[in-house]
Formats: C-alpha cells, structure tokens, sequence
C-alpha cells in the first residue's frame, strides 16, 4: 500500500474525539514532575530523563509489576483535591490544544485513588474533577464528560458500592467501566452490577479482549452478552476470532482502540502489525484513543500519525472513526452538537 506522509497540521485539523483516556494517567508530563520534586520523590533540578526512568512507559513493558510500580508512583503524587482539579483541567486543556479534541471522555477509578488516600473523600475527590472538567470547557469548544471505572481485582460488593456511587451522580458520571487486570479476572461476576448500570441509564463499556490470552474472544463476547456492554475497551484480540467480529458487526458495537497503548503492554508485537485497519476493512466500528498519554509519553496525535503514516488509513478513514466515536459516546445529544456537527 502506498502511504503518504502528510502533514501534522492537517492531521491536527481533523476534529476529534476520545473515548478512552484514563485520567490519573493522563497527567502533563511538566506538572508531573514538579510535583514529584515538590515532594521529595525526586531531586531539585533532576532530568527529564530521571522523572521518564521513574514515572514514564515509553518502551515495550518487561513485566507488568515494573509497569504497575509507575502507575502507583503516579498515584502517589495525586493527594491533594487541588492537585485533582488541576490533573482534570490539563488532561482536558492538553487533549485540546496538542490533538483538536472536541469530544472528551475521561474515566477515573475511585477507588483507585482513594485506596491509599481514603481522606480526600468520594465526593470530594468527584466535585474536584468536574470542577476542572468544566473550567476546560468553559474556556475551550469542547464537551468533557466522565465514565467511572470499576478495578476487577477489587471485590464484587466494593464494586456494588461504587456502581451505586455513580448511578447517583448520572448526569455527571456518564457511564461504567470494568479495567485492571483481564488475565486472573474475568468479567462473569460482575454482570449483575452492569445490567443494573445499564438499567439506570449509564452508559456500559469494558475493558475485554486486550491481551493476547485464549479467553480474550470469550470476554469480549461475556462483555456484550451478559454486561451488556455498548462499547468494547480495546477489544483488539478480536481480530483472531470470526465469531467476534461477527457480532462486532452486527451489533455495530465498536472497539476503542488505543494503539500505543496496545504496544507498550505487548497485546500486540509492534505497530506494524496492529489490526486497527484489518478490523476497519472488515466492517468493525472502530475508534481511535490514548489510554494513559501522561505515563505512556504520547497525544491522540501520536495515536492519529500512527494510524495515518503507519498503518495506512486514510484521512476520510480517520475522520470516520470520528464520527462512530462522536455517535457512540456517551455525552448527551444537546452538548455534543454544541462542539460536533452530528
Ligand atoms: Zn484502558
């Protein structure tokens, strides 16, 4: 296939949208690092390359407690309710000035967060980042809106707990997500909690079909079949099963696909062979996302050069996978056609 090069700015031009970015991940890297000096986790005055070495993936993990000892030291630094508003507010302000994003969603795990600073308080912690969401679209032509994760490594009552928490804030929180690790849980047991999520109006997508495992065709199918999932988070195992893709098209429910990410976690062996365009070409709704721009060193942007010059989609392919993303998020008709034409 003949690829050509194009510019960024063209590529910048294209008006986007995310789905799937995980906020305590999506950190600016500059903001990141000043309060890791601020705190004493690193020295005044240290590199750029120390702060990477300490805090960023920017290489294919070796294992995955080196990657999850990144995520926790990111974690630690963000204790504070002004430090949370502040993360909000750049996540957003950075994803529209550095990539042209006009449809944000951001997911968060409160129990995430909590469960090493349980003082800042649920709705403390919650309020934070709406503020900062809603100062980003006070200033920018964008519609922020918010998923809240569930951890599958925590228990199904812990997560009965927190589903209710955002099925109280609908409106706010927009949509339930089940992420962590997808190799030890499978997503069977927290079914009921989704179909209630579900029942209540939220919006459902799950974190299914990421690593390369031989259960990864099965999640994907249980997401859909018993969570009732409307949107699938990677998804991108999908490709070795005919069965998968079948339902993939029939049900029109697409995939957030997050290349870079994909990489780094080795769910796939190398951008050149990530399926993104092969699953296009097949009729799977396809869309395109960062997943954790802050510790993975990359914009949306990176995401879209690699899909364009890469991989090989044209931009009306791109624009595309816009305009699937624009229709399956979870942000209300009214706000999305205030920034999108729908
Ligand atoms: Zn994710």
């Amino acid at each position: 296939m003949m690829i050509s090069r194009v510019d960024d700015r063209v590529l910048f031009n294209i008006p986007k949208v995310e789905l799937h970015c995980h906020l305590e991940l999506a950190y600016r890297p500059s903001t990141m690092k000043l309060w890791a000096v601020e705190d004493g986790d690193l020295q005044e005055g240290c590199s750029d390359e120390e702060f990477k070495t300490k805090y960023m993936v920017l290489s294919p993990m070796i294992d995955l407690p080196t990657v999850l000892q990144k995520f926790l030291v990111t974690r630690d630094r963000i204790k504070s309710i002004e430090r949370i508003e502040q993360l909000a507010f750049e996540a957003c302000e950075d994803m529209y000035i550095i990539s042209n994003v006009r449809i944000l969603e951001l997911r968060y795990a409160p129990s995430f967060v909590l469960e090493v600073f349980p003082e800042l308080g649920a709705d403390k912690l919650h309020e934070a980042i709406v503020r900062g969401c809603a100062r980003a679209e006070t200033k920018y032509p964008m519609a922020v809106g918010l998923i809240c994760v569930l951890q599958r490594v925590k228990s199904v009552s812990e997560n009965e707990y927190w589903a209710d928490f955002a099925i109280e804030r609908k409106g706010e929180i927009l949509g339930l997500d089940l992420a962590d690790d997808e190799v030890n849980y499978p997503p069977d047991v927290f079914a009921h909690i989704f179909q209630k999520a579900k029942s209540k109006g939220l919006g459902i997508t799950v974190h299914a079909g990421e690593p390369s495992l031989p259960q990864a065709p099965r999640n994907i199918i249980t997401s859909i079949e018993k969570l009732g999932s409307d949107r699938i988070g990677h998804g991108v195992q999908s490709i070795h099963d005919h069965k998968v893709i079948d339902i993939l098209i029939e049900t029109g429910i697409p995939l957030e696909l997050c290349p870079t990410s994909n990489v780094l976690t080795k769910a796939v062996d190398r951008i050149e062979s990530h399926p993104l365009a092969e699953l296009m070409d097949l009729g799977v709704r396809t869309t395109i996302n960062s997943d954790d721009p802050g510790v993975m060193g990359i914009s949306l942007m990176t995401e879209y050069d690699k899909a364009h010059n890469t991989l090989g989609l044209s931009l009306k392919q791109l624009e595309l996978c816009n305009r699937w993303a624009a229709h399956a998020s979870f942000i209300c008709k009214e706000k999305k056609e205030k920034v999108w034409p729908l």
